[in-house]
């Protein structure tokens, strides 16, 4: 088994054990801000299996059926968790209503907090170890996978610290309207998260282009490259996951050969390659009669 979906499968395991003691927590409580953080913990254990299955879906090679590779599986898997973060969000903010609804200084907050916290903070503990782990881990083997997993899980730990903290002044101030108002906050907090991630995967499966920087440096190298040429324009770019695609037309004067025209094409695919592992390059050959005076300008 390759480090990294080791350590990923390890991170379901923990977020498991981490899952059943929020749950416990919410159970002994009846605390919708305990409540709110099992859910996110659910939430984060679909969502590491989630990623988990793209780590490895993905990197299958191309095939038959899917002859641009399986790349996109990943900006798939995250549109998933983004839309479970939205319905958990939901069901928090459904709680919290009910929670308000039921407001008695007696209720709800029963004696069971002392223990839901206890139970939540050895949560909020196994999650920290595990998140300094896996910086660890990303650091060394440099994958971003594990390091935002691992950065996420920091959050976690904060958002839990907040709630211990919030729930004791809602004891110790017999505020328990305290509770479902954390709630609702931890349930805003995941929505917008939740939302961004969704927008941003559907972005890269809507093939977005790449950032200015690269469509530069792209272009960049196919003048220093392109000599023979005249010009190469109509430029385009699209990225799943670790691979991506590029194509361009190049201008050649019209009385070249193929094979001068082609060893011009090989040189320039040869100079990207270099720099994009992994990139596929098609490039459509034109006489200078379809030049656009736009683009890249060779000469
Ligand atoms: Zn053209
Ligand atoms: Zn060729």
């Amino acid at each position: 088994m390759k480090p990294i979906v080791k350590f990923a499968t390890g991170s379901i395991f923990v977020g498991l054990a981490v899952l059943a003691l929020k749950f416990l927590a919410a159970r002994v409580s009846g605390s919708a801000a305990l409540f709110s953080d099992a859910l996110e913990s659910l939430v984060n254990v679909a969502a590491s299996a989630l990623a988990l299955y793209a780590l490895i879906a993905g990197a299958k090679p191309a095939d038959r059926q899917h002859p641009y590779g399986h790349a996109k599986v990943e900006l798939l898997s995250a549109v998933a968790t983004g839309a479970l973060i939205l319905v958990a969000a939901v069901l928090i903010l459904e709680r919290a209503y009910w929670a308000i609804r039921h407001l008695s200084p007696h209720a709800g907050l029963a004696g069971g907090l002392g223990l839901g916290l206890f139970l939540n903070a050895m949560a909020g503990v196994v999650n920290f170890v595990w998140a300094v782990v896996l910086r660890g881990v990303s650091r060394r083997g440099r994958s971003p996978a594990l390091a935002a997993d691992s950065q996420h899980l920091f959050t976690d730990v904060l958002t839990t610290i907040g709630i211990i903290i919030g729930l004791s002044a809602a004891l110790l101030f017999r505020l328990p309207v305290l509770d479902p108002l954390i709630a609702i906050c931890i349930a805003l907090e995941i929505a917008f998260s939740g939302g961004m991630t969704v927008l941003k995967s559907l972005s890269g499966l809507l093939d977005e282009a790449p950032p200015p920087a690269v469509t530069t440096r792209i272009q960049d190298l196919v003048r220093s490259h392109a000599a023979g040429a005249l010009e190469a324009h109509d430029f385009r770019t699209r990225q799943a996951g670790p691979a991506s695609f590029l194509e361009f037309h190049l201008v050649v004067p019209g009385g070249m050969t193929v094979a001068a025209a082609h060893e011009i094409c090989d040189r320039i695919e040869a100079a990207l390659k270099a720099e994009m592992p992994g990139v596929v390059i098609t490039i459509h050959v034109e006489p200078d009669g379809k030049a656009k005076h736009e683009g890249v300008l060779v000469l």
